[in-house]
């Protein structure tokens, strides 16, 4: 049976120590009760929801699944008890605006206990999780009469949400949507057409599903510029706000998958369901981009949630375990053989995880906090300049951090050797389970084009720009610092490499459109390993200065594992740079007959 430990230590490291992220947020009167007490102790509550009740149902979940009978579905034993502690608790509502019952606390806490939550369960992780997603496209692009209706009940998480996009024949190419909208002249509207691949569309775990839809007004022009934005009830409410008479919308059935079992994945019927217009008619998909671009973080967080999980499990399995004996002499004499913990292969399999686990909680912490600076800061310049790099990066988490968690999945259960591939010890289901976040929010492939085609390129590259100064102004500053320069250099040196590239693509794709489709996938990993990099450093700066205090343990292997990043992960970024380099000819030449 896998278990769970929050990873505390380490989030508060890099909240408080090398982020300081109290004293930013405390510049924003929003969050003047968010003390690093109070953050502290949130942390340790949700932990304790997280490791003792919705952790113990991650594999039972997983092996039940949900079950479809009639158009009802029932998720597995134990979620619905789960479920309403994590509402009675409070936990949906943490970071939700007070206007509507929220508790108000920073984005930044919120995404420290996301991560808890994917690592302990991440089916169960998704039906919150959309339904925070639904909240920020409503809340930014509804009207009062909606806001006034919705949001109280879905900040309390007493009613969910769902993001209606895809279509049989509509996945990436969300310009093909037909689902159709036809105004009922009451300011309501007739939504009719089929989803699939809705993720929480029915359940049982809510009194009232609210699904956001994109849908064709009937005068709408073809493509992205004629979708809207619906919101279209299970249940309509009634006078009193309560779910009132039932809407036409039903679930057809629900997928059997690789993964993410106890997440309910529906087949969506809408025949002529009552829905109401949110933002603008044909600006649809801009609107729904709200949710889009959290959900995109939210799925980045569990490629890490599910690293640290597999890790955790891993070096326990490779304490204990006993195969052979260490090359360089007996380690454990006493014992029939040694532990695998001894062997350089399987910490070369740990520390990789170990290394691109940390290395995005302070990515991803950092990213956050300036989620909650874009919203919050008193000064609009300051809000924007947060703004462009969570745009920036938001691709970056959604896709590396997807990728690497099922490659680090994948080595944690090779630690297990046979016992990783047997259901029991958890190992199997971390992998089937992280696999489906490359794929889902945007397959990653396209992750890397909207890198590389858009946030590159758009305001004449100013996001690009303000980022990489960012970066450079780190590595003046830090010039000075003799100990560091070890890794400062090496980290230079990728950074050098990252602007060159990026120089040479806005060159190269002008002459060539192939170019850049060629070499985004490796383009958004040498962008991510150069981040990676940054952070590292700074990590093993604040370590430097306090590993001969209290808690030198725990520094010093902050600082081995940063060795172990610069030396065996980042060096990733040369192979990167010149497989990109070698250009786009390569597969493009090859004719389409010889496939
Ligand atoms: C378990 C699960 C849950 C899901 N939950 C939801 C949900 O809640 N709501 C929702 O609306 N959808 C949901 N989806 C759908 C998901 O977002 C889509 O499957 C995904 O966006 C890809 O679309 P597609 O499957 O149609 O693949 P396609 O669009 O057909 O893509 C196939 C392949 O072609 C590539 N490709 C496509 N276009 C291009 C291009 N222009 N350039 C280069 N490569 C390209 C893709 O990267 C991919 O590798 C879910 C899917 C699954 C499996």
């Amino acid at each position: 049976m896998p278990s769970y430990q929050s990873p505390l230590r380490d989030l508060r490291f890099v909240y408080h120590e090398l982020l300081q992220a109290g004293e930013t947020l405390a510049q924003l009167p929003v969050f003047e009760e968010a003390t690093p007490d109070l953050v502290d102790a949130v942390l340790d509550e949700g932990a304790k929801l997280f490791e003792q009740v919705i952790q113990p149902l991650n594999l039972s979940g997983d092996k039940q699944g949900c079950r479809f009978d009639n158009g009802v579905v029932t998720t597995p034993d134990g979620f619905r008890e789960a479920y309403r502690a994590y509402v009675e608790g409070g936990w949906g509502s943490l970071a939700g605006d007070p206007e509507y019952g929220g508790q108000g606390l920073p984005e930044t806490v919120s995404f420290m206990l996301e991560e808890m939550l994917t690592s302990a369960n991440v089916s169960f992780s998704l039906y919150p999780g959309l339904t925070r997603g639904a909240i920020s496209a409503i809340s930014s692009h509804a009207d009062e009469a909606l806001k006034r209706i919705y949001l109280e009940k879905m900040v309390s998480g007493s009613w969910s949400g769902t993001m209606c996009l895809t279509e049989p024949h509509a996945g990436t190419d969300l310009g093909l949507v037909r689902t159709r909208a036809e105004d009922n002249g009451d300011g309501s509207y007739a939504i009719t057409g089929t989803k699939i691949f809705i993720t929480g569309g029915e359940q049982d775990l809510t009194e009232n599903i609210i699904h956001l839809v994109l849908a064709r007004l009937p005068d709408a022009p073809a493509g992205v510029k004629g979708i809207s934005l619906f919101l279209v009830p299970k249940f309509l409410p009634d006078a009193d706000n309560e779910p009132g008479e039932y809407n036409s919308v039903s679930c057809g059935s629900i997928e059997h998958k690789m993964g993410i079992k106890a997440s309910s994945t529906c087949v969506m019927n809408f025949d002529r369901a009552r829905g109401f217009l949110v933002g603008p008619a044909n600006r649809g998909l801009s609107c729904m981009f709200t949710m889009m671009n959290a959900e995109r973080l939210a799925i980045g967080i569990q490629g890490l949630g599910l690293g640290e999980v597999a890790y955790q499990n891993a070096v326990s399995y490779a304490r204990e375990r006993l195969q052979s004996r260490s090359a360089s002499g007996t380690k454990a004499p006493q014992l029939a053989a040694d532990p695998l913990l001894v062997h350089p292969d399987i910490r070369r399999m740990l520390l990789t995880t170990r290394a691109y686990n940390e290395g995005a909680r302070a990515l991803a912490v950092w990213t956050a906090l300036n989620i909650d600076l874009s919203h919050h800061h008193p000064e609009p310049q300051q809000r924007a300049a947060a703004e462009d790099l969570v745009s920036l990066i938001t691709p970056v988490i959604k896709a590396f951090f997807s990728d690497y968690g099922y490659e680090c999945t994948t080595l944690c259960q090779q630690v297990l050797g046979g016992h990783g591939y047997i259901h029991e010890w958890g190992m199997e289901q971390f992998v089937r389970d992280a696999r489906i976040a490359q794929i889902y929010e945007g397959t990653n492939g396209v992750q890397a084009l909207d890198l590389v085609r858009r946030k590159l390129s758009i305001h004449d590259g100013r996001l690009p720009a303000a980022f990489f100064e960012l970066l450079a102004g780190y590595i003046d500053s830090e010039r000075e610092n003799l100990a560091l320069q070890p890794y400062l250099r090496v980290f230079e040196e990728a950074f050098e490499l990252l602007r060159a590239l990026t120089e040479w693509l806005s060159v190269e794709g002008l002459k060539d459109a192939d170019e850049l489709g060629a070499a985004a996938s490796d383009y958004l990993r040498l962008f991510a390993l150069t981040t990676l990099a940054w952070f590292w450093t700074r990590m093993i700066a604040v370590a430097q200065q306090r590993q001969d205090g209290a808690e030198s343990a725990f520094y010093r292997t902050k600082i081995q594992t940063g060795r172990f990043f610069f030396g065996r992960l980042l060096p990733q970024v040369r192979s990167l740079d010149s497989a990109i380099r070698s250009g786009a000819d390569l597969m493009m030449a090859v004719d389409e007959s010889a496939f």
